[in-house]
């Protein structure tokens, strides 16, 4: 059984109609990084962090997966293939596309999450500061999405699969953000071997041990294709 840990980003995301991030020098759907995306941002307006994330929310749920989401959740139900998708996007193009083995290690946009006693629950489609938090009522609410300067989630168990695996694979991520861009590095020393599916060229591309180039929704599909030996 061949273990394989995927590491996607907002390009896996892009053919299904949701931008991409750094994509326009630093902004994310016209927002300044520093605004939307870091608890500086939400504790100085909380209003407009709100507002953007109910955007972000409702053009995911109005999105649908595309072939590359579709082409990992086939190679999943493989039975020669032990496959873990790690993703740094929030959507849930992957679940919706039949994908099971999701680690979303920077949050997600149907998660709430209250900053004064920390407890999670799924978010309704339009959240606002004012919501109370369902366990200690307070209005502490906050989108359960891991900002700049926070810790993305259960890392232990990323690494400890990284080094486990016997193919780590990155599909639409530039390679800005740690630490998921020093995910090839690991691979690299733990003697796992490395492959890169992305538009372009990422940050990271020459560490890799083959890099190929194009649209997720032709590259997965047809490295999918080729494990699945047709
Ligand atoms: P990024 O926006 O920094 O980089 C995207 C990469 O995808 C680029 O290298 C680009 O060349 C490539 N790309 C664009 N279109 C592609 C396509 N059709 N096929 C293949 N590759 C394509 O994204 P990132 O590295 O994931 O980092 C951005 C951060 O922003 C993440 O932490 C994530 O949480 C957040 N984000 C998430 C979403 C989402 O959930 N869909 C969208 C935007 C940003």
């Amino acid at each position: 059984m061949a273990k394989i840990v995927i590491l996607t980003g907002a390009g896996i995301s892009a053919e299904s109609g949701i931008r991409t991030f750094r994509a326009s020098d630093g902004l994310w759907e016209e927002h300044r990084i520093e605004d939307v995306a870091t608890p500086e941002g939400f504790e100085h307006d909380p209003d407009l962090v709100h507002r953007f994330y109910n955007a972000r929310r409702a053009a995911a749920m109005a999105a649908t997966p595309n072939p590359a989401h579709e082409a990992l959740a086939e190679l999943e139900a493989d039975p020669g293939h032990d496959l873990l998708v790690v993703t740094q996007n929030v959507d849930d193009l992957h679940e919706r596309a039949g994908s099971q083995n999701v680690l979303h290690m920077h949050g997600s946009l149907f998660g709430a999450l209250c900053h004064a006693c920390e407890h999670r629950w799924p978010a309704p489609e339009v959240m606002a500061p004012s919501d109370p938090c369902p366990s200690c009522g307070r209005a502490a609410t906050r989108p359960d999405i891991v900002w700049f300067g926070e810790m993305p989630y259960r890392m232990e168990e990323i690494w400890h699969s990284l080094r486990a695996a016997d193919l780590f694979v990155s599909i639409g991520t530039s390679g800005n953000v740690y630490p998921a861009a020093g995910f090839v590095a690991d691979a690299m020393h733990a003697g796992v071997p490395t492959l890169e599916l992305n538009l372009e060229p990422s940050a990271g591309s020459r560490m890799f041990d083959e890099a190929r180039q194009g649209p997720a929704s032709v590259l997965v599909p047809e490295w999918v294709r080729e494990r699945l030996g047709g």
